[in-house]
């Protein structure tokens, strides 16, 4: 017997979303718990696989499946695939296994033909609604199933309505039929085929048409973006028509079970009367909220309420719907999870907590800890509104602020984004082949469209703010510009919006930080019952302890202290320093930078009272210090009163060919141990003097890019020569550790040696990345993005980490140095620590905290309680 290809409605279910897709297992599941739903059947995911694995031909024995398929749906709705007495007409539609959304537009109303036409119109005793209907179908199908440009219709279609003279629904069926006439003559000219008239024809195409967006540009950047794998496929969902257009007791609309911008708990979507499908998606006519249903079809809504209700508890989690209303009668379309923001995920998971539906570690794993990035994003400083200028205001469809420069077209934004310039997209209304310039964009604008428009959807889906729906933009893009009355933004201009509140403004304006509070830190706080892995923060300055110590940072991991060098005017002293040619000269410049280091640890000691403070010796290579043009040697060798040539050649001297490779790291300290010596000084005198406010303090001290034992021996001696010699002369003992960083390769296999003096580790894995790949932080950003996008490495290594390479050796050193030291404390402090995957990995390979910039603290907190909840295998 041949594979089972085909599944109708009532024999799937929702486990089997990998063969149904998520919205063909919804479907399934909706009818089989009794909502009503039009019949239909699910062709899977493994179909569309097989038919791409030969050459593009329907897998053997799938096409008769349908048939029969059909010929089961024609039962249950008692009426006839292509007969004219009595029609059934249905939707294709694709449905992966995880909502994508814009890959594949639906086709609606296919199995009209001329003579089914006539037959609807008899049956519904509605010419005008059948002539729509017909109109739709050769639209759709000539735009999805036959690539012609959608512009072509929809030119013909506002010329129709007399550039806004008219709405859709003032066309007469005579004006309709007409257009449809003039449809096929434009499929005619641009794809040279008739359109076709047999039904089973137009199913055959539409399903094939669906299989083959899997592969689409679209389906392919979002799958890229989203990291979605390309082997899922796609399934086609072949369900039965009803009717949102025949009259106003008809209707159509899509639905939150709570509000996906705030996490309200109350129902939130739009709906459209006497409309189809696509119209409230795509901005036809704007929609009305779904809470005037209750008013106008008030047995309806409690109906749909009803099971709207029912099928978030059912799932125990808010859903997405789409219903029609045919003359009165509800049908649902579709559920499925409801994509949300950052903000409305986090007050929805923590009020199902508080109602009892789900428990705190289901909660915990709900939200996928890089979304919160969405919360800690910057919001317009309240202080700026007062004078700013107000363009104009429309839905707030996504939420955060952000500014940027006017762009019109999507490949201009992408171009002008990839160029580094910040960009706001603005657009009468996106169309999913806009993706790739959404992407680009700081934000969107759009003039058309409700709460569920594709830049809306999509948007939030993404975390960027979105003003939707702002009706009285003028929007030109001939004129590469958009105005309200007077007021116009041209390209290049400034804007400004805040898709919390829906307000566009004129300008670039200041933004504020965000807060930990509320049900965020309520949320936050649960992440942390289930996590056992540390998280702290890499800062260098107190205003920066200060917010990591407030979202949650339980100690600092990394301080690097020579990000205080440029401070003010001590980069002179340093420039001197690093100039000097005798080793008296040289204590003389450090002795001017130790008090102003000194300064900067102890207010370090003071944010972070009572965590460790884990404080680097120098690192970078001196020349990152050194002036390079003529004119700033020239000034610099002025201020030191010394000669310019002098400098000039002391400048080239320190110059090297491959500096990260070079004189770095504690060779610096190995050779100048001065340095080494005033940067023990400036730790333990502030240690000292903090101590003696009554603050608890935990000194670290770390000393980078140690290749061997003896290295760190060197430095860890005069470490604590200097601290005995701070403490004596101050009488006091402070407890402190003398550790290691890990990042070259030796140091990871020579773990077992280097455990022997450290007394903890740090992985730096953005150089034990750039050492073990050969791979320079510097100069891989030429090549790196082509290597991702040629899927030769699964992400960028710098930004998630290679587990199988440097994450071996993260693995490795963590054994051999444990081997020597059992209780060995070992953290990592590269740009993995704040990445969601990276952290996961480092859980399990059992290190003692990860140490990430501030504003990720919270996101590595909820990726480490996901973690320790088992929650690694998410299979995207
Ligand atoms: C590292 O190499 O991972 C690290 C944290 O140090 P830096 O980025 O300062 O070289
Ligand atoms: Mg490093």
């Amino acid at each position: 017997m041949a594979k089972k290809w085909v599944y109708l409605f009532r024999e799937g279910d929702a486990s089997m979303r990998d063969l149904l897709g998520g919205k063909g297992a919804g479907v399934a599941e909706m009818t089989r718990t009794g909502v009503p739903v039009p019949p239909g059947f699910t062709i899977t995911t493994e179909a569309c696989n097989a038919y791409y694995e030969s050459d593009k031909q329907f897998p053997e024995g799938m096409w008769d499946q349908v048939l029969v398929a059909l010929k089961e749906v024609e039962k249950q709705t008692g009426k006839n695939f292509g007969d004219p007495s009595n029609p059934l007409l249905v939707s294709v539609r694709s449905g992966a296994k995880f909502s994508m959304p814009g890959m594949m537009d639906t086709v609606l109303n296919l199995g009209l033909n001329q003579s089914t036409r006539e037959g609807l119109a008899k049956l519904t005793d509605n010419p005008r609604f059948a002539a729509d209907a017909y109109r739709r179908f050769i639209q759709l199908f000539g735009k999805i199933v036959l690539g012609v440009e959608g512009d072509r219709f929809e030119h013909l279609m506002e010329v129709a309505k007399g550039h806004g003279e008219r709405l859709d629904t003032d066309l007469s069926a005579e004006e309709l039929l007409a257009i449809a006439e003039q449809f096929k003559q434009v499929i005619k000219d641009d794809v040279g085929i008739e359109f076709p008239e047999e039904p089973l024809d137009q199913l055959r195409a539409a399903i094939g048409a669906v299989f083959s967006s899997w592969n689409g540009r679209r389906a392919i950047d979002y799958r890229r973006i989203n990291k979605i794998a390309d082997n899922l496929g796609t399934a086609v969902n072949v369900q039965s028509m009803v009717f949102g257009n025949m009259g106003d007791d008809s209707a159509t609309g899509v639905a939150f079970t709570r509000s996906p911008s705030t996490g309200e708990a109350e129902i939130f979507g739009e709906y459209l009367v006497n409309a189809q499908g696509e119209d409230v998606v795509a901005g036809v006519r704007t929609p009305q909220p779904i809470s005037k249903l209750k008013d106008t079809m008030p047995e309806v809504y409690e109906q749909f309420h009803t099971i709207a209700k029912q099928l978030e508890a059912h799932y125990k989690d808010v859903q997405d719907v789409e219903f029609t209303i045919e003359r009165g009668k509800l049908w649902m379309l579709q559920t499925r999870n409801g994509k949300r923001t950052a903000a409305s995920a986090l007050k929805i998971a923590v009020d199902l907590v508080r109602e009892g539906v789900i428990d705190k570690a289901t909660a915990v794993q709900r939200i996928e800890p890089h979304t919160l990035d969405q919360l800690l994003h910057p919001m317009i400083d309240p202080a700026a509104r007062v004078t700013a200028t107000v363009l104009t205001t429309g839905l707030p469809a996504s939420p955060g602020a952000a500014s940027g420069t006017a762009v019109f077209d999507p490949d201009e934004a992408e171009h002008m984004a990839a160029e580094g310039h910040k960009v706001i997209l603005i657009r009468v209304e996106t169309a999913p082949e806009d993706f790739h310039g959404m992407v680009a964009a700081q934000a969107i604008l759009t003039a058309r469209g409700g709460m569920t428009s594709h830049a809306a959807v999509v948007a939030r889906g993404m975390g960027k703010p979105c003003v939707a729906g702002a009706g009285d933009l003028r929007v030109s893009y001939a004129d590469q510009s958009v105005s309200v009355g007077e007021q116009k933004i041209a390209k290049g201009d400034w804007v400004t919006l805040d898709g919390s509140t829906g307000e566009v403004f004129v300008g670039k304006m200041p933004t504020v930080e965000p807060e930990l509070s509320g049900d965020f830190a309520e949320f936050i706080a649960w992440a942390d019952e289930f996590r056992t892995l540390g998280v702290r923060a890499n800062a260098d300055i107190p205003r920066d302890a200060k917010v990591a110590r407030a979202f949650g940072a339980e100690g600092i991991g990394l301080c690097r202290t020579e990000h205080m060098f440029f401070e003010g005017d001590r980069i002179d002293a340093v420039r001197e320093m690093i100039l000097a040619d005798t080793l008296e000269d040289r204590r003389a410049a450090l002795a001017k930078i130790e008090p102003l280091q000194q300064g900067d640890f102890e207010g370090l000691f003071r944010e972070m009272a009572g965590l460790p403070v884990t404080i680097r010796t120098l690192d970078p290579p001196l020349h990152e210090f050194l002036p390079h043009e003529d004119h700033e040697i020239e000034a610099l060798a002025a201020k030191l009163g010394v000669e310019f040539a002098k400098v000039k050649s002391r400048v080239e001297n320190l110059r090297e060919a491959n500096p990260m490779l070079g004189f770095r790291g504690c060779r610096l300290g190995i050779i100048y141990p001065e340095i080494t010596e005033m940067q023990a000084n400036a730790i333990f005198k502030a240690a000292v003097a903090v101590k003696a406010e009554g603050v608890d303090v935990h000194p670290e001290v770390m000393i980078p890019l140690v290749s061997n034992i003896t290295e760190l021996k060197i430095q860890e001696e005069l470490v604590r020569k200097v601290a005995a010699e701070v403490f004596a002369a101050a009488g006091v003992e402070i407890p402190y550790l003398v550790g290691t960083m890990i990042e070259l390769p030796r140091a990871a296999l020579t773990a077992d040696e280097i455990a022997q003096t450290a007394e903890f580790f740090s992985f730096g894995t953005n150089d034990l990345t750039q050492t073990t790949l050969g791979l320079s932080r510097d100069d891989a950003g030429r090549f790196l993005p082509a290597y991702v996008e040629k899927k030769l490495m699964p992400d960028d290594p710098f930004q998630s980490i290679d587990q199988r390479g440097v994450g071996q050796l993260v693995q490795i050193g963590t054994e051999r140095g444990r081997s020597t030291r059992p209780n060995l404390k070992v953290g990592i402090c590269g740009e993995h620590g704040g990445d969601p995957a990276s952290v996961e990995f480092f859980h399990r390979a059992g290190l003692s905290y990860v140490s990430c910039s501030p504003y990720r603290v919270p996101i590595a907190r909820l990726a480490a309680a996901q973690a320790a909840l088992g929650d690694g295998k998410r299979d995207k």
